[in-house]
C-alpha cells in the first residue's frame, strides 16, 4: 500500500477533528504497511475518512511498548491513587469534548446524536469516574494463620491487557474495558471495529491530552482476522477483554488456550426474553418493550427481542405494540425528531433482512414492517413477528437488527420453558405489577441480568454479563475489578 493517512481529518462539516493513524506509544503513527480502510457513513453510504491499517507488526509493537509501560511507568510502579487522578483527567476531558465524540460517534455507527451524546458519552465519562474511584481502593485482605504467621493478599494487574470491540456501542464497550484495566494498573492494546474506529482513536488524543505516560493506551485500528487475531496469539499479552459475536468469542478462547492460556473474558451475542403478565402496567409496558427492541436499530447485545405475552392480553398488545412501532419515526441521526436511525453497514443491512425473509418463508406472521424503508442509507422498517414457533431461524438466532418476535403464553411455568430454551443468557425482562412473581420469575430465569419492569439500563456500579454461551466473566461494577487482577497470597513467617 502508498496510503499515509491526514494525522488530524476534518470530520462532520469540518467542525470536529480525529486523528487517523494507530496510537502506539504515545504517538500517532502510520501502520508498518501502510494500509487504510474507509470509514464509511451509514446514513449515505459516503467515505468519512480513511484510517491505518494495522496487522499483526503493528500489534507486535504495541503490545512491547505497553509491556514497556506497564513495567516502568505503570503496574506496581504507580499508585493507585495517581491512576485514578489520571483517570479523573480523562473523564473531564471527555466531558469538556463531550458534543465532539458523540458527534464523531454517530457520524460512524448511525446511531443517534442524542443517544451517542447520553447514555454513550456521558455513560463512558460516569464510567471513568467510577473507576478512577476505585483504583487506591482495590485492596487485599491480612489473614491470621497461627500465632507466628500471617499472610496478605494483593490484588496485582495482569500486564498487558487486550481489548477487543465490536462497531455497536464502540465507546461505552471500550470504556468498559479500559477504565477498570487501566484503574488496576494493566496497560492496554485496544483494537475497535473496523468499522467504527473513530471514537477510539479520538479517546487516544484525550488521553494523551491527560498526560497517561506513553504506551499505556495504545490503538490498534484493523480487522479482526489480522489485527484481533494477532492479539489473541501474542505471548506477552496476559488477558484478552472480547465483546463480539459466539463465533469469534469461541475463536479467542481456542486462540489463548493454544498459545500462553491467555485470561479471557467474553461478552458475546444474546437473544433476550421478554416476559409479560396479563397483569403488567399495560401502556408502560409498551414503551418499555418497544424501547428493549428497537433501541438502536435493534443492534443492542441485551435487546430484549423473544417477546412472551399471556394469553388474556395478547391481542391488546401485539396491536399497541404494532402501532407504537409503526410509528417510529426513521431518518437522519443527527435530527433531534429522529427515532431510528440505519443499520451500522451493507453487510449488516443485508443480514438482517436475510432473516426477515426467513421469517417470512418459515410462516410467522409479520405485524409490522419486514421490509428495507426507502432512502440511500441502510434502514429497515422496524418488525414484528407474531405466532412464533420455537423452532423457527428468527426466534433461535440473533438477528441484530429491528426484529422483535413475540409468541403467547398460558402460565408462568409455560413462559419460563419457553425463554430459557436458548443457547443464549445476557439479558432477560419481566413485566408484572405482582412483586412476588416478578422475583420469582427474574431467579428461575437464566440470564445474566433480569430488568423488572424497564428497558436496559446499564450502570457503572452493576455487574453485566452472559449465562450459557452469552459469555465469561463481569464487566461494569466492583466483579470488573476481579477480571483485571490477580490475586497474589504472601505468606510470613515472623
Ligand atoms: P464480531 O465478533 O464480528 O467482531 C467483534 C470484534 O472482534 C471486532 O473488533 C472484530 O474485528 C474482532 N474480530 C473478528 N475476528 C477476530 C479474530 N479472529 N480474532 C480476534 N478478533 C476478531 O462482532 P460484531 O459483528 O462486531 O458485533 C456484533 C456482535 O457483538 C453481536 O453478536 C452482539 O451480540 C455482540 N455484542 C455483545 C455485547 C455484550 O456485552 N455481550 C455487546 C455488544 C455486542
Amino acid at each position: 500500500g502508498t496510503f499515509t493517512h491526514e494525522f488530524a481529518t476534518e470530520l462532520y462539516n469540518g467542525t470536529v477533528t480525529v486523528n487517523t493513524g494507530l496510537f502506539v506509544n504515545g504517538q500517532f503513527v502510520d501502520s508498518v504497511d501502510r494500509e487504510s480502510i474507509d470509514v464509511i457513513n451509514p446514513l449515505d453510504g459516503s467515505v468519512i475518512t480513511k484510517v491505518s491499517i494495522g496487522n499483526a507488526k503493528d500489534i507486535d509493537i504495541a503490545v512491547k511498548a505497553a509491556r514497556a509501560a506497564f513495567k516502568s511507568s505503570w503496574g506496581l510502579k504507580v499508585p493507585g491513587s495517581e491512576r485514578g487522578k489520571l483517570l479523573y483527567k480523562l473523564a473531564e476531558l471527555l466531558e469538556k469534548n463531550a458534543d465532539a465524540v458523540a458527534a464523531i460517534e454517530a457520524l460512524d455507527t448511525g446511531k443517534l446524536f442524542t443517544l451517542a451524546r447520553n447514555p454513550d458519552v456521558q455513560g463512558a465519562i460516569n464510567d471513568l469516574r467510577y473507576y478512577a474511584g476505585w483504583a487506591d481502593k482495590n485492596h487485599g485482605q491480612t489473614i491470621e494463620t497461627t500465632e507466628a504467621k500471617f499472610a496478605y493478599t494483593r490484588h496485582e494487574p495482569i500486564g498487558v491487557v487486550g481489548a477487543i470491540v465490536p462497531w455497536n456501542f464502540p465507546l461505552t464497550l471500550t470504556i468498559w474495558k479500559v477504565a477498570p484495566a487501566l484503574a488496576t494498573g494493566n496497560t492496554v492494546v485496544l483494537k475497535p471495529s473496523e468499522m467504527t474506529p473513530l471514537s477510539a482513536l479520538k479517546l487516544a488524543e484525550l488521553v494523551k491530552e491527560a498526560g497517561f505516560p506513553d504506551g499505556v493506551l495504545n490503538v490498534v485500528t484493523g480487522y479482526g482476522a489480522t489485527a484481533g487475531q494477532a492479539i489473541t496469539e501474542h505471548p506477552l499479552v496476559g488477558k484478552v477483554s472480547f465483546t463480539g459475536s459466539i463465533i469469534v468469542g469461541r475463536k479467542v478462547l481456542e486462540t489463548s488456550s493454544k498459545t500462553n492460556l491467555k485470561r479471557v473474558t467474553l461478552e458475546l451475542g444474546g437473544k433476550s426474553a421478554v416476559l409479560i403478565f396479563d397483569d403488567a402496567d399495560f401502556e408502560q409496558t409498551v414503551k418499555w418493550v418497544c424501547s428493549t427492541v428497537f433501541y438502536h436499530s435493534g443492534q443492542v447485545c441485551a435487546a430484549g427481542t423473544r417477546i412472551f405475552v399471556q394469553e388474556g392480553i395478547y391481542e391488546r398488545f401485539l396491536q399497541a405494540f404494532a402501532d407504537a412501532t409503526a410509528a417510529l419515526k426513521l431518518g437522519d441521526n443527527f435530527e433531534t425528531a429522529t427515532q431510528q436511525g440505519p443499520i451500522v453497514s451493507q453487510t449488516q443491512l443485508d443480514r438482517v433482512l436475510g432473516y426477515i425473509e426467513s421469517g417470512k418463508q418459515e410462516g410467522a406472521r409479520i405485524v409490522t414492517g419486514g421490509s428495507r424503508a426507502e432512502g440511500s442509507g441502510y434502514f429497515v422498517r422496524p418488525t414484528i413477528f407474531a405466532d412464533v414457533k420455537p423452532d423457527m431461524k428468527i426466534v433461535r438466532e440473533e438477528i441484530f437488527g429491528p426484529v422483535g418476535v413475540v409468541a403467547r403464553f398460558k402460565t408462568e411455568e409455560e413462559a419460563l420453558e419457553a425463554a430459557n430454551d436458548t443457547q443464549y443468557g445476557l439479558s432477560s425482562y419481566v413485566f408484572t405489577t405482582n412483586v412476588s412473581r416478578a422475583i420469582r420469575v427474574s431467579n428461575a430465569l437464566e440470564a445474566g441480568s433480569c430488568f423488572i419492569n424497564q428497558t436496559v439500563i446499564p450502570s457503572s456500579q452493576v455487574p453485566f454479563g452472559g449465562y450459557k454461551q452469552s459469555g465469561h466473566g463481569r464487566e461494569l461494577g466492583e466483579y470488573a475489578l476481579e477480571a483485571f487482577t490477580q490475586v497474589k497470597a504472601v505468606h510470613v513467617n515472623l
